[in-house]
């Protein structure tokens, strides 16, 4: 499928370099689709059927890579060599993952607990970007093969609570898969355009998106308007999800076998066939009222009824997760105007029951629940590939962008909710006569104190031509990318020095802090000001010490020894005042001093202007 379009400027004609696709990596499933005769596809398998691929590598003995459903059979029969779920992964440290290392069936490594985190299959090691690269090149050759044309360009999406490091990771992968990611989406926003919402920019609603997948669930409120897609609030589970109702129906059916869970796991092929058979009676559940399957050579059933009850504590904390964020984004359901249903696992009539009751009205799921974020990445692509002009759309940050300034004190810059993309900048200054070097610290987070916020990576600005404290003039620039990536320039004004990053982080944040990192800037706000007080205060005087000292220096002819002492007491007095935690009594202090010092100041100052006449010639 060839395309041309014409070149307004020279009227030649040119052949598209190639379509722009999208790109669901999921936990469980990924697919790809793109826009074919103006509508969003997904492309499947070979054999016309089926448009997932299980998100699941295995490293055969040959070396062979093998990916989707075919390395699937593997998880049980050869656990070590078979990954799955490794967007758990993605940007994160061993620290991140230690808690949830357990989880997974293969061997995480922990050689530095800072850096990201590797995998070791047999005695290769891969981080989880070249993991997550091997799913994208599957997707990749899927639809080149479709197209009998090869593709470069991709739209990927992620979970609304992805940081930087994660979508920094995702973006990489995309780029080791060949693959040129021109935007990181948010699932949710994809989900809100594959049903059609948020493509008009006159219209303003706020929806809520239910995503229960097949290990997570996530509940996200969106703001729609102008084309903007605002994050009000997350919530979610990262172990919460389809395998949860697979797991609920073989324990019930251990229980009917008369067998315990120890010898279920000392028998893999045993395993492996109630499983599936697990599954199957799951996803059959949705359409039917009963299932009948046989295990061990035993018929097993299950009612759609019994099966609902099993799952309903699974159910009700995914709606307490809804209910958090309704009240994070501090809007009762009668403020939200649509419901959107992601993931397989909404396809179970219970779970859209439960929240459509909780809602209270219809939810969204005419479009095949599996694909509708696929879907939306088609279409944000062929917005970026300029089929849909007048169309620009935004996602905001999660959290504020600041550096750190003296004191360890935070300077935000880029706030949070601020839409992505955009731009800031301050200016700063030294406060050491003479400093050469400035080191920039980045951070991410909502309290007034660096150290508790996240760092996101940090760089010196060197080689700053020598002068009084003050003097420089250093602009900082925040360029957040429409993937909501970081990069930061810093330029000394007087000398032309400058400087960039784009801030790749060292490491990563789970959800689960970020969360506790809004929640601790609420719940610290009056002990941070009160810190925050006592720093500014701090610096005043540190600034002010500075400059008394220098004066004294300066101007020891013109000032009578009683001066120059008391001069030397108060400065004395503001040093001990620094020392404590006291913010008044450092501001009293520097009060004192300055009106004691500021008639000598004059005094200094007039003098020196009659030097400087005198020795001046007309
Ligand atoms: P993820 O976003 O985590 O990659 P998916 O959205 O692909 O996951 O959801 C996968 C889950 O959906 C699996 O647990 C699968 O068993 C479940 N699922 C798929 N179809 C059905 C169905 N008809 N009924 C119930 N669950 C289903
Ligand atoms: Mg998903």
């Amino acid at each position: 499928m060839a395309t041309f379009t014409i070149n307004m400027k020279d009227g030649s004609l040119q052949k598209d370099r190639d379509i722009i696709i999208g790109i669901d990596l999921g936990t469980t499933n990924s697919l790809v689709a793109y826009i074919k005769d103006g509508e969003a596809v997904c492309v499947p398998d070979e054999q016309g059927k089926n448009v997932l691929v299980p998100s699941i590598v295995h490293f055969a003995d040959n070396a062979a890579v093998i990916v989707g459903d075919a390395a699937r059979e593997y998880l049980i029969s050869d656990p070590g060599n078979t990954i799955y779920s490794v967007k758990r992964l993605m940007g994160k440290s061993y620290k991140d993952v230690a808690d949830i290392k357990g989880f997974f069936g293969y061997k995480i490594i922990d050689e530095d607990t800072d850096s990201l985190v590797k995998i070791k299959v047999g005695e290769r090691f891969f981080t989880p970007i070249e993991l997550s690269a091997h799913i994208l090149r599957t997707l990749k050759v899927r639809i080149e093969q479709i197209l009998g044309s090869e593709v470069s360009r991709a739209v990927i999406t992620v979970p609304a609570y992805f940081n930087d490091n994660q979508r920094q990771a995702t973006r990489d992968a995309g780029k080791l898969a060949g693959l040129d990611v021109l935007r990181i989406v948010n699932e949710p926003t994809a989900a809100a355009l594959a049903y059609g919402i948020g493509l008009d920019p006159s219209e303003r609603e706020t929806i809520a998106v239910y995503d229960l997948g097949g290990g997570t669930f996530d509940i996200s409120i969106l703001q729609i308007h102008d084309g903007i897609f605002e994050v009000l609030a997350t919530s979610g589970d990262t172990f919460l999800g389809g395998d949860d109702f697979d797991k609920a129906i073989i324990h019930d059916w251990l229980d009917q076998l008369g067998m315990n869970e120890v010898q279920l796991h000392s028998n893999k092929s045993l395993s492996q066939e109630i499983r599936l058979q697990a599954e199957m009676a799951k996803k059959a559940l949705s359409s039917t009222d009963n299932f009948t399957g046989m295990v061990a050579g035993e018929a097993v059933s299950m009612t759609r009824s019994h099966f609902e009850t099993l799952i309903a504590p699974l159910v009700e904390r995914s709606l307490n997760n809804c209910r958090q964020a309704l009240q994070d984004a501090q809007l009762g359901v009668d403020k939200i105007d649509k419901v959107v249903m992601v993931g397989g696992s909404t396809r179970v009539p219970a779970v859209q029951k439960a929240v459509a009751a909780l809602f209270e009205k219809p939810v969204f799921n005419s479009v095949d629940p599996d694909q509708v974020v696929a879907l939306g990445a088609a279409i944000q692509a062929d917005v970026l590939a300029g089929n849909r002009r007048d169309l620009l759309l935004l996602d905001v940050t999660p959290l504020s962008l600041g550096i750190e300034t003296v004191g360890g004190l935070m300077d935000v810059i880029i706030p949070r909710n601020n839409k992505v993309p955009s731009k800031a900048g301050r200016q700063y200054t030294t406060s050491v006569d003479g400093q050469k070097n400035l080191r920039i610290s980045v951070y991410q987070g909502e309290r007034d104190l660096v150290e508790n916020n996240r760092k996101l990576g940090e760089f010196v600005l060197g080689g700053i031509p020598p002068m009084p404290a003050g003097l420089p003039k250093i602009d900082i620039q925040f360029i957040l990318n429409a993937d909501g990536i970081l990069t930061v320039k810093a330029k000394e004004l007087r000398s032309g020095l400058a400087q960039e990053i784009d801030i790749r982080p060292s490491y990563g944040i789970s959800e689960e802090d970020m969360a506790r990192m809004l929640l601790d800037s609420i719940q610290h706000a009056q002990s941070d000001m009160k810190i925050r007080g006592v720093l500014e205060a701090r610096n005043e005087a540190n600034n002010l010490l500075l400059s008394g000292n220098k004066f004294l220096q300066q101007n020891a002819s013109i000032l009578s020894p009683e001066e120059t002492e008391q001069t030397q007491t108060l400065l004395q007095q503001l040093k001990e005042a620094t020392q404590t935690e006291d913010k008044d009594l450092i501001h009293q202090a520097i009060e004192t001093l300055n009106d004691y010092t500021s008639p000598l100041a004059h005094r200094a100052m007039d003098v020196n202007i009659l030097k400087a006449m005198k020795g001046s010639k007309i």
